[in-house]
């Protein structure tokens, strides 16, 4: 039957090395089976430009799915507010196809839009706010054109920042706006929604418009891994044991 499979926010990093191996298994069992592997997006914990492929763990991790794109399951990335400065070379050398989100696709025959997920979460104005300043193209020019090294750095420096303000806002604000899910399935003629960054596993109905549509929230992988399935009977989760 055919299926795919997706995944976000595995946050890989060679500080938590269990996860790594949980994903490199996944990719050379679970995944290769699977018609299609949709990544969306925080595969990384933090990505600072594809001129770090050259690094060991970024290495193995790309060369894992270069041999799963070649064994004949498609995968696809859309990136995170970890890792969206992935870009095309990190897709030449791994063979994933970039998607650009909010994307639509026909999963078994279910149009199914596909998003990070962060852009869900308008409550959080200042997110919202860095957000834009981050993914326009002044921001990361000048952040590409610095030292490998020191991007490493900033980017460490803004990743304490953000877990500092963090703490300072409520959990409501870090979810998702259902009037914003409401907009984005209306635009997109009421599609099943597929997404992750809140780290709230779940499966929701949203009556928009007297369409029932479904959302799927992707688990994180900080304790285990986890993905989800669709297919011809539906979509449904299934864990992996760290
Ligand atoms: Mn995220």
């Amino acid at each position: 039957m055919a299926a795919a499979l997706f995944v976000s926010d595995l946050h890989l990093s060679p500080a938590r090395p269990a996860i790594p191996r949980v994903f490199l298994d996944f990719l050379a069992a679970e995944a290769g089976k699977a018609d299609a592997l949709y990544i969306l997006g925080d595969l990384f914990d933090y990505w600072v430009g594809d001129d770090d492929l050259s690094d060991p763990f970024n290495a193995s991790i790309a060369g894992a799915l270069k041999a799963l794109a070649g064994r004949g399951t498609e995968v696809f990335f859309l990136a995170g507010n970890r890792d969206f400065l992935i870009g095309a070379d990190f897709a030449r050398e791994t063979g994933v196809t970039l998607l650009v989100e909010p994307h639509l696709a026909t999963i078994a025959g279910v149009p199914t839009l596909l998003v990070h997920g962060d852009l869900l979460c308008t409550d959080d104005t200042d997110y919202q706010e860095f957000r834009r300043e981050v993914r326009g193209p002044a921001w990361r020019d000048a952040f590409l054109a610095r030292p490998l090294a020191e991007r490493h750095a900033q980017i460490t420096a803004l990743r304490a920042q953000s877990e500092d303000a963090k703490q300072a806002k409520t959990e409501a604000i870090m979810d998702v706006n259902a009037a914003a899910v409401a907009d984005l399935l209306r635009a997109y003629g009421y599609p099943r929604l597929i997404h992750g960054h809140t780290h709230r596993p779940g499966h929701h109905r949203h009556l928009v418009d007297d369409h029932l549509c479904q959302r799927w929230v992707l688990a994180d992988w900080y304790d285990r891994g986890s993905y989800l399935t669709c297919d011809l009977a539906g979509c449904r989760t299934q864990s992996l044991q760290a």
